[in-house]
């Protein structure tokens, strides 16, 4: 048996980064990972998803600028960036630069086995037994979860692993699912030359968001030529004799298509994690308190990441690492600002960027909040970045305190400018203070003077 102050169970984003600022505090870590240091987000996720996209969408905004021609994108070219931007599913960088930090990094599935032990099964027959003294952190992630639609599930459609991974692109492809995984997906793969049906049982795409940026994603997605179908639900899945899927729908109507991507959602990595040896349930999300501590279990069990189901972006799982390491080191860490509150990118064509609540979850939450409506795309700078792309953008502000409580912006290329609005959110930035801060001259940002008009000098 080998003991380390910290146990890692997972090394995608949430523990790999973990295991970093804990070693970084002088604490002795082990980082059990079963699959690829990195996790789901380097491989099979964020990085291959933005690789798919990224090419698309600067062709798109070419063709809106006057003079850069009117090319096509190169699809080989286009896959062999992304397989670069993957590593080819090979982890000894990543790995490597985990072991030269000093963590110990301990390869094959892991399970709890008791308070504050993790058996580590590397699949060779052997197993090895891990203690920690101070906590063990589990990070294990979550994976593509498969409706119980009859048929679906015996026909092996395609999870994110595969819709980020393939090569060629497909003929035709059906995308079971319109939050954030699938608009990404089902642009990325129409930029490439596939017919995509979008097919969403709410009423809307991304039906968390505020109502008009999922109007101008639709729009938008519409005009590239995806068939979307909103509040329509798939009632059945069957593969037809020339091996193609056909899906039928509440409407009645039927689909076929080469592939089917589901991404309805995500289910936690849990089932066989040893959560029973802890009084914990199998195949459940681990809920945690706001300092990451699983709750009736001491100072010594943690759930950071998708695994905690609080919200399920990379950023937010690093988040929650700082805020457990720092418990784990005797500061009292609480998280405040994930959860609904988490910033969030969609990163199709226009950019879905948005932070802190919507109108309607300010209202349901009892706040006297007020949205106040722009449009960057007539600001000035929109002559020259995004010219006559949707766009959109709305601020909800608190009316008693007088702070931005929520933002979203909608046009190409936005998710940079999230930061600033997080900052102004975290900061409870009182808004006639924001409004002396000055947007540069010409860019987009102008549209922030008619955002906090009401609040000028
Ligand atoms: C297509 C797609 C695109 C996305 N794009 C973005 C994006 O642009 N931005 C963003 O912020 N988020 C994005 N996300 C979400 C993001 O990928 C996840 O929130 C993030 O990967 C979660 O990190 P994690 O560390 O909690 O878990 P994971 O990344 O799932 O990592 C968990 C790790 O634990 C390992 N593991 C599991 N069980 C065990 C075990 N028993 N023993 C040992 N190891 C185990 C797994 O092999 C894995 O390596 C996207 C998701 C998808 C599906």
């Amino acid at each position: 048996m080998r003991t380390y102050d910290v146990i890692v169970l997972g090394a995608g984003p949430a523990g790999d980064y973990a295991a970093a600022l804990a070693t970084a505090e002088g604490l002795d870590v082990a980082l059990v990972e079963r699959e690829n240091v990195g996790g789901e987000c380097a491989y099979w996720a964020c990085m291959p998803s933005k690789a798919l996209l990224r090419p698309g969408e600067l062709l798109a905004e070419t063709r809106r600028v006057p003079g850069l021609g009117t090319g096509e994108l190169d699809v080989t070219a286009v896959l062999s960036r992304r397989d670069e931007v993957i590593h080819g599913l090979d982890d000894t960088s990543h790995a490597e630069r985990q072991v030269n930090r000093g963590i110990t990094l301990v390869r094959g599935h892991g399970r709890l086995d008791g308070e504050r032990r993790v058996v580590v099964d590397p699949g060779d027959g052997s197993t090895e037994t891990l203690e920690a003294t101070r906590a063990v952190i589990i990070s294990v992630g979550s994976g593509a979860a498969i409706p119980p639609i009859p048929g679906l599930s015996e026909l092996a459609p395609w999870t994110n692993r595969e819709a980020t991974t393939a090569t060629p692109a497909p003929g035709s492809l059906i995308v079971l699912g319109g939050g954030a995984v699938g608009c990404e997906l089902a642009q990325a793969w129409s930029s490439l030359g596939t017919q995509v049906t979008l097919v969403e049982a709410a009423a809307r795409l991304l039906p968390s968001a505020e109502p008009f940026a999922s109007e101008l994603l639709q729009a938008s997605l519409r005009e590239r030529g995806v068939d979307v179908r909103t509040g329509e639900g798939a009632t059945k899945a069957k593969r037809r004799g020339d091996g193609d899927f056909r899906l039928e729908l509440d409407s009645g109507d039927e689909l076929v298509a080469g592939e089917l991507l589901v991404s309805i959602g995500r289910e936690p990595h849990t089932a066989d994690l040893g959560l029973d040896t802890v009084d914990l349930a199998p195949g459940e999300t681990i809920g945690v308190d706001d300092r990451m501590r699983v709750p009736h279990h001491g100072d010594w069990l943690y759930a950071i990441g998708d695994v905690n189901g609080r919200a399920l972006v990379t950023h937010a799982g690093k988040y929650q690492a700082s805020v457990a390491v720092a418990n784990i080191m005797n500061r009292d860490a609480h998280a405040a600002w994930d959860g609904p509150l988490t910033p969030q990118v969609v990163f199709t064509d226009p950019q879905i960027a948005s932070v802190g609540q919507t109108l309607e979850q300010a209202l349901e939450a009892g706040v006297a909040a007020r949205a106040v409506d722009a449009d960057p795309g007539s600001s000035p700078g929109a002559s020259f970045i995004g010219k006559g792309a949707y766009s959109g953008a709305r601020i909800v502000v608190d009316e008693a305190r007088e702070v931005l409580i929520g933002a979203t912006f909608v046009a190409p290329e936005v998710a940079e400018w999230l930061q600033a609005a997080s900052f102004a959110i975290v900061g409870a930035v009182p808004l006639r203070t924001l409004a002396h801060a000055m947007p540069a001259y010409p860019t987009r940002s102008d549209v922030w003077l008619e955002l906090l008009a009401d609040w000028r000098p």
